[in-house]
């Protein structure tokens, strides 16, 4: 079986090079050229653990190739795995111009049976419209089946999550289609389910959707414990050994960010409104990880009054740990607000700084955790990377100007700063 990857982000790399190690001869196909002449000499052009060794593997075994023309990977392609971005429109609503025209193509170009899966996360009922589009666009007696296979890795762990799901969740409209997913997964010991296809997509919008819920969920709690002297760490532990509730996910922060929970959240919330359903609990957990920004600010002010002209310094970048990704991540909101304040902004990521630096180009960068707190008036602790955990307190009073840390990410116990004349104001919980 030959298999293409049409777009080869964080979720198509990773699904390739997965489906390689699995022993299929595996067609990678991005637009991105700059992307494409990365991976053809062997560099991966993201970070995720696991990932470039991969790469390198399985190019030596001569089990993925990557080809610059979309056309020829489709040609040679019995199953196509579509891996594209959906991006959010201004209004909410998800942009599937991507989905659509690669689904264009696969229509001028289709030279026999071809299973198509959508993996990119869609709303429900894109299969019905990937369908439509290729029937439209290829001759007649076009031979094709859609599928949805939605991808549920979790960046930072993308490899081992592909490998080890939770679940893998495949919907058909044949019995072809659903053969051919279940052999591409016959080594991966997971729950399969089968299922139709608007049922799958709505699965992943679904699950996305729950999760974004349990984050702003714990933050409205956190706030309440803050204004009561109540400790949100053990709130959490409490209601998370409830196995009804699971204690994965109710760490209060700084909020929820990354690629896919803020846009998939407003595409269901839009998917809830065109079909004329009050989908505004969805809203509501928006709402909640906007105003994550505003009391991470309104703690450093608290602590610091004004911030014209103050050092601040900024452990990590990346939306979460073991990730170089930084899209939607709270730290671009938080630079921007210093910005606005006149505030001198150091910061430090072990991964994500040169994507940072696209952005933020008149911000000071470190070389490593302590360098930037040189001076600084405060710390803000944005990704809980496993180097912030551990903290050198007589460093921290050498370099420092002033000794005040916001922490974003709740690492640390507030018993390491007793007595140590360091201001220390975690999210949910009173150390001072
Ligand atoms: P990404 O932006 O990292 O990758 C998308 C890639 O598609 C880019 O490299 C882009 O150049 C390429 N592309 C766009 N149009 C193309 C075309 N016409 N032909 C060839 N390549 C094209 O995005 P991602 O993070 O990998 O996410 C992809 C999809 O998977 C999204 O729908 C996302 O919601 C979903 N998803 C992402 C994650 C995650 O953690 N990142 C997890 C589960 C699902």
């Amino acid at each position: 079986m030959k298999i293409g990857v049409i777009g080869l982000g964080y979720v198509g790399l990773t699904t390739a090079l997965s489906l390689a190690k699995l022993g299929f001869k595996v067609y990678g196909n991005d637009k991105d050229k700059e992307k494409m002449e990365k991976l053809k000499n062997g560099i991966c052009p993201i970070y995720e653990p696991g990932l470039d060794e991969l790469l390198v593997e399985m190019k030596e075994k001569g089990n993925i190739e990557f080809i610059d023309n979309i056309s020829e990977t489709i040609r040679i392609s019995d199953v196509i795995f579509i891996c594209v971005g959906t991006p959010t429109n201004e209004d909410g609503s998800p942009d599937l111009s991507q989905v659509e025209e690669v689904s264009r193509i696969i229509a001028e170009n289709l030279n026999g049976y071809k299973l198509i899966v959508e993996k990119s996360t869609v709303p429900v009922q894109t299969a019905q419209w990937i369908k439509r589009t290729i029937k439209l666009y290829s001759h007649e007696n076009a031979h094709f089946d859609v599928a949805s296979n939605p991808e549920f890795l979790r960046e930072g762990s993308a490899l081992y999550d592909t490998f080890n799901p939770d679940r893998i969740v495949i919907g058909v409209e044949s019995e072809r289609a659903k053969e051919i997913l279940l052999k591409i997964y016959e080594k991966i010991n997971a729950p399969k389910l089968i299922v139709d296809v608007n049922t799958a997509e709505i699965i992943k919008h679904a699950s996305n959707a729950f999760l974004a819920m349990k984050i702003s969920f714990i933050n409205m709690v956190s706030d309440l414990c803050e204004k009561t002297g109540a400790d949100i760490k053990k709130v959490a532990e409490g209601i998370g050994y409830d196995r009804r509730i699971g204690r994965e996910f109710l760490s209060a922060g700084v909020g929820y960010g990354g690629y896919c929970l803020p846009k998939d959240i407003r595409a269901f919330y839009y998917i809830g409104k065109i079909h004329n359903l009050d989908f505004s609990l969805l809203e509501l957990v928006e709402r909640i990880n906007n105003s994550r920004i505003d009391r991470l600010m309104e703690k450093l002010k608290k602590a610091l009054w004004h911030l014209k002209n103050k050092k601040i310094a900024i452990w990590g970048l990346s939306f979460k740990p073991n990730t170089d990704d930084i899209r939607e991540a709270p730290s671009i909101k938080i630079v921007k607000r210093l910005i606005n304040e006149e505030a001198i902004i150091s910061a430090y990521d072990p991964k994500a700084m040169e994507n940072f630096k696209k952005i933020f180009q008149n911000i000071q960068y470190g070389k490593d955790k302590y360098e930037v707190l040189k001076d600084a008036h405060a710390l803000v602790i944005l990704t809980e990377w496993d180097e912030f955990k551990s903290i050198d307190i007589q460093t921290i009073k050498k370099l420092m100007r002033t000794y005040i840390i916001v922490d974003g990410r709740n690492i640390f116990d507030c018993e390491i700063f007793r007595g140590q004349n360091i201001e220390y104001y975690p999210i949910g919980r009173t150390c001072i």
